[in-house]
């Protein structure tokens, strides 16, 4: 059992913060380059923010045609179609247009209802074909692709990779709600992890979980969304009705073996809901709690194996 003190390291991505706790002591300013390194490329390649982004290219290309892109983004594309099929359709990366259209991402309040007239009723099933060897990507009908609700997850992953590679071992590293935890605590106890509160004025923690090795990801209905009229409407689009989902879950937790998987089915089992969300995760063996609106309060309904 170590009492080394912890170190923090942290960044700024994708509008918002990456941070790294490290159970010992490394040298920090080489961590910090190499962990910035690692999200900057997911960034590059996957962001909606940036014309030149890899997955915009992908975008601008029309249907049929071959663009080269990374490896990286080859296999976020093949865990979204992965985390589609399992989720019925409930997390599509084909909700471009639709996130656009109701002022979601780049649009920031923006509401084209002429847009939402089209995303309306409209099934937006992606369809991408992947070729690794070749390095090269390619859409089959004309979804415009978005990956905002898997991409930071798999940013996590790279981060947690960069360490391992350097042989740090006991670490938690975060983007948002999406965490990677491995190993332990300088005094030998697994990680502790705030569960959120699901509160859009403030932030606080309503419980925490230990854990080790294990990825974390919770997407919520509080942080970000757009106002019509008296509603409020959530960022994660129904790709089965091209609208905002609308249910009564506040949050969902995902504990996966990986970040990416866990933010895809976080965002998966927000679209499904109170009622279908806890059969399929059940059904599929993901681990999530689900919190569910109850007048002032949150009912709180767990998947989690012991
Ligand atoms: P957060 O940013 O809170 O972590 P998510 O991981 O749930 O949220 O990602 C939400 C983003 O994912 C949205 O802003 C949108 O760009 C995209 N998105 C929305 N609905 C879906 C969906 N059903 N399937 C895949 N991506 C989605
Ligand atoms: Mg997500």
């Amino acid at each position: 059992m170590s009492t080394e003190p912890l170190v923090t390291l942290n960044g700024s991505t994708m509008g918002t913060r990456w941070s790294a706790r490290l159970a010992s002591h490394h040298d920090s300013p080489d961590l910090t380059i190499a962990l910035q390194e690692a999200v900057d490329a997911v960034d590059r390649q996957m962001s909606t923010w940036r014309s030149d982004s890899d997955l915009m290219r992908l975008n601008a290309t029309a249907p049929g045609r071959w663009v080269d892109v990374e490896a990286e983004l080859i296999a976020v594309l093949e865990i979204a179609a992965e985390v589609t099929a399992a989720s019925n359709g409930a997390f599509d990366i084909g909700v471009g247009e639709a996130v656009r259209a109701w002022g979601f991402g780049r649009a920031q309040g923006q509401i084209d209802e002429s847009a939402i007239r089209t995303a309306l009723g409209q099934q937006l099933r992606a369809t991408v074909e992947c070729d690794r060897g070749a390095g090269r990507a390619r859409r089959l009908n004309d979804r415009n692709l978005d990956l905002s609700g898997v991409a930071k997850g798999f940013a996590v992953d790279q981060m947690a990779k960069v360490l391992l590679q350097r042989s740090v071992s006991g670490f938690v590293v975060g983007l948002d709600g999406e965490i990677v935890a491995n190993g332990l605590r300088p005094d030998g106890r697994p990680w502790a992890v705030a569960l959120e509160q699901p509160d859009p004025s403030r932030r606080t923690a309503r419980g925490v979980i230990e854990v080790t090795n294990r990825a974390l990801a919770t997407s919520g209905d509080y942080r970000h969304r757009v106002q019509l009229g008296t509603d409020w409407l959530s960022h994660t689009i129904d790709p089965r009705s091209g609208a905002p989902a609308r249910n009564r879950l506040a949050s969902v937790t995902v504990l996966a073996d990986d970040c990416a998987r866990a933010d895809a089915w976080a965002t998966a089992l927000m679209v499904l809901g109170e009622t279908e969300g806890p059969v399929i995760a059940r059904n599929k063996k993901i681990e999530a709690v689900f919190l569910i609106r109850d007048g002032a309060q949150f009912k709180e309904i767990t998947t989690l194996r012991d």
